[in-house]
């Protein structure tokens, strides 16, 4: 731990080093579970700009940050995105992600590919492009998956996030298995968060962790892999090759493990994707980043908050 890193530790011995950074709540598709059809998204003038994110984050990074995501809404709709990749790409962190849907991610990765962004978690529901179109409401299945498959040739660690709905595409989880071994891409299952758009429709789309499993046992064995005390996904080797990771937010909260701290696009630092309360970073000065700190990770729940007013793509997911 560095010598400002205790600023970091809360009461139960949680270490905050990962840091989530939601760019804009706008995006380019419609996920039934995200959005829904017309959405209110914050005017451009109120996000954080590019200085003030390299403000906040560097002052972070110096009290113990290591790890940064950037996501969204869609990260890249942003127009000064590579301006923040490349400013964010000069600090001293150990990892820095992408979390996108992938849509306009195939003219950026030569662009990427010399900056220290090289984790790129991409958002893919379905194999058929029919399906995809159901799920995300447009028509891109086919750019998408050409940019995850050249993104995994220019050498990207590149991860899939699926969103597992029953009755929409579980039926897909034997052919993502089957996918991942083919492609060597991780695929990771996440169980479908109860969560904004989600909360009418939760009880008839929900599918655990545990009965995703199940329904793959009957062709696959898992082996656990060795996974970080603060991962969220509990990941595996299945006997065909792949390797997949199952994110059970909802049956198995991992709060007790959270390391992670948000910032929304107007530059709020908030303790938990489930509390609305948080604190301006944009105009603090550095002597007062500790306490502020402080202040936000005494906040931090020990356990699954139920309620959440507000939906997932405007906190960043
Ligand atoms: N637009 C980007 C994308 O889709 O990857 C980044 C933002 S999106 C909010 C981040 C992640 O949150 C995606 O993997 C998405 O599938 C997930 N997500 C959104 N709403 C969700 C929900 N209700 N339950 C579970 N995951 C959800
Ligand atoms: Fe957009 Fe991502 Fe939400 Fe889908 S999950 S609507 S891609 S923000």
């Amino acid at each position: 731990m560095s010598a400002l890193g205790h600023h970091m530790v809360d009461k139960h011995g949680r270490r905050m080093r990962k840091l989530r950074i939601s760019l804009l709540d706008a995006c380019n598709l419609r996920c039934l579970y995200c959005m829904p059809e017309r959405p209110v998204f914050t005017p451009q003038k109120d996000w954080a700009s590019a200085k003030d994110l390299m403000h906040i984050t560097s002052n972070l990074v110096a009290l113990g940050i290591e790890e940064i995501r950037l996501t969204g809404g869609e990260p890249l709709l942003r127009r000064d995105f590579v301006e923040i990749v490349d400013e964010l790409s000069t600090l001293p962190v150990k990892k820095l992600g992408l979390t996108t849907n992938a849509l306009l991610l195939a003219p950026y990765l030569s662009l990427l590919q010399h900056t220290k962004l090289q984790q790129l978690n991409i958002s893919l529901d379905s194999l058929d492009a029919e399906n995809f179109k159901r799920i995300t409401r447009r028509d891109a299945f086919s750019t998408v998956m050409d940019a995850i498959l050249t993104a995994k040739i220019l050498g990207f660690t590149v991860k899939i996030n699926t969103v597992v709905m029953k009755g929409v595409n579980d039926h897909e989880l034997p052919a993502f298995v089957a996918w991942s071994a083919m492609h060597d891409i991780p695929v990771r299952f996440l169980e479908v968060m109860n969560i904004g758009v989600m909360k009418s429709q939760f009880q008839g789309r929900f599918l655990s962790a545990f009965d995703m499993k199940a329904m793959l046992k009957v062709d696959y064995q898992f082996s656990r892999l060795n996974d970080t005390s603060d991962s969220t996904s509990r990941n595996f080797r299945v006997s065909n090759g792949a390797e997949i990771g199952f994110i059970a937010s909802e049956s198995n909260p991992f709060c007790t493990g959270c390391s992670r701290l948000r910032l929304t696009p107007k530059g709020q630092i908030r303790p938990c994707l489930f509390m609305q309360e948080g604190i301006d970073l944009k105009s603090l000065a550095p002597e007062d980043y500790p306490e502020a700190l402080a202040t936000i990770i005494a906040m931090k729940p020990i356990g699954r908050i139920p309620h959440q007013p507000q939906p997932m793509y405007q906190i960043g997911g």
